[in-house]
């Protein structure tokens, strides 16, 4: 009969194998084997090749026998690899990189083995308060102060989706067919999706206008708020962006606070891309005020450069989460904690079985200490200033203004006062660039600039040869255009 135990010389031969294979594509992806992304690259798989790579892999009856690791290792590593966009590449500059520490997945691979219980605190305090722990610095990096707390989440999306539960809980359950959203133009999609799983339609998530350098307009805000609460409306939430995907812009987290205590509004700071720059100088000029939000959700595996699947949504008041999300009287569950230094993590978010997340942010922080993480933050701002001043210089190119201090993302791209023009040549730009492999940018639309090659530098190995490739890059495709 096959049993599912495996020995442990057995186990030892799994992690010796898994581990070599790993080792090996870190060396090859380290040596440039691999392209940032296999779009627009000459010998990587397409769009069209990724959907025969799906067809390959596709297997609709589920394996009624066993198959030998290294088959399975092939099927991943020479397989499902080798197609689509590298994220842990350190030329993966589209949308929010995050190369993903070796560290966190040893963190969570620990984690994942001991399969210890987080959702109740006497099941496992140990791992409870590591994760208290990480909640607890990720609030100081935020600016919070005692009394605040948190959650971890697997992402921002779900990090935007508790705040908005936390700030629906404030107006009470008979507002809420009255309630509604503001978020600016800029703002993420999350947001509305977040609104929706809380039970808000799109109809009551507001839109409000930017101003020229991509934030939130506080007088529109005001008008929108002012013109709801006259129709009966009851302003719910305000969403300050803090570091926008598109441009990097952070919303006036002083005055939103300032405006939202005198409406009563929780203020919720998305910071999911920004945040952890506040650890940096000049992170904590632009973060200012972050510490007055309600709520904020912040995505370690974007700033804080760590593998997808660990964000945060933090409180300023630990016990919003508690009203929030506490139901209690499960019978079956270990016996719950009154004491809010010992907590039941269950009753703080909409999870109870679920993997101990700490560990995965914890390990890199505690091998390294939180300022080699605020060194590399402040490596990737100056890359990007450095990348902005040298585009700036090359004679085709327009830079998208930036404030500076400013988050590490670039816009640039050919101007043409014809938009339709300009947007056909900047997508091509961008897939010369990307066409030799060294990097991958991505494009977005601007209100004022019309569509632009965008680059953001956010992955702990991109460094002054990488930009510097880009650069080159950059002149090559030029050339061809
Ligand atoms: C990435 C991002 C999100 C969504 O976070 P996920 O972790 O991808 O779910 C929300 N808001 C902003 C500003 C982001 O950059």
């Amino acid at each position: 009969m096959p049993t599912l135990d495996l020995a442990l010389d057995q186990q030892k031969y799994l992690l010796d194998t898994v581990a070599a294979r790993l080792l090996r594509y870190q060396e090859d992806l380290a040596a440039g084997k691999y392209p940032a992304s296999y779009l627009h690259h000459p010998d990587g798989a397409h769009d069209a090749d990724g959907k025969l790579i799906g067809a390959l892999l596709r297997e609709d009856d589920v394996p009624q026998h066993g198959t030998s690791l290294e088959v399975l290792l092939s099927e991943i590593f020479d397989r499902a690899m080798t197609n689509g966009m590298i994220h842990p590449h350190p030329g993966f500059m589209a949308h929010v990189p995050s190369g993903g520490l070796f560290q966190a997945a040893v963190g969570e691979f620990i984690s994942r083995t001991l399969n210890r219980f987080p959702g109740a605190w006497a099941a496992s305090p140990g791992f409870t308060q590591i994760e208290t722990n990480v909640i607890k610095w990720f609030c100081s990096m935020l600016g919070y102060g005692t009394g605040s707390f948190g959650y971890l989440t697997t992402g921002g999306s779900i990090a935007n989706f508790m705040a908005m539960r936390c700030a629906l809980a404030q107006v009470g359950e008979a507002a809420q067919q009255r309630a509604t959203i503001y978020v600016s133009s800029q703002g993420h999609f999350s947001v509305a999706k977040a609104a929706r799983m809380a039970g808000i339609p799109g109809d009551r998530v507001r839109s409000i206008a930017v101003n020229r350098d991509y934030t939130i307009d506080l007088d529109e805000l005001r008008r929108a708020v002012n013109h709801d609460i006259d129709r009966g409306y009851i302003p719910a939430c305000v969403v300050g962006t803090a570091g926008t995907t598109n441009t990097g812009a952070v919303d006036d987290l002083v005055q939103l606070a300032d405006f939202c205590s005198r409406y009563g509004i929780w203020l919720h700071a998305d910071a999911c891309f920004g945040g952890f720059f506040r650890l940096t100088g000049r992170g904590r000029a632009l973060l200012e005020g972050s510490g007055q939000a309600d709520s904020i959700a912040v995505d370690a595996h974007k700033s804080l450069f760590l593998p997808h699947g660990i964000s945060a949504l933090l409180v300023k008041d630990q016990s919003r989460l508690k009203v929030a999300f506490e139901i209690g009287g499960a019978a079956y569950v270990p016996e719950l904690s009154d004491d809010d230094n010992f907590v039941d993590f269950c009753n703080y978010g909409p999870e109870l079985t679920r993997e101990a997340r700490g560990l995965t942010a914890w390990l890199p922080i505690k091998l390294h200490g939180i300022k080699a993480f605020e060194r590399c933050l402040d490596e990737k701002l100056d890359l990007a200033d450095d990348l902005a001043d040298r585009l700036a210089h090359l004679d085709a190119i327009t830079v998208v203004d930036r404030g500076k201090p400013h988050l590490p993302t670039v816009g640039f791209g050919v101007r043409s006062d014809n938009r339709t023009e300009q947007a056909r040549r900047n997508e091509r730009l961008a897939e010369l660039i990307n066409s030799r492999g060294s990097v991958y940018l991505s494009t977005t639309t601007l209100p004022e600039e019309g569509l632009v090659v965008r680059s953001c530098i956010m992955h702990h190995q991109t460094d002054k040869v990488v930009i510097d490739q880009l650069l080159e890059d950059v002149t090559w495709s030029l050339g061809k255009l």
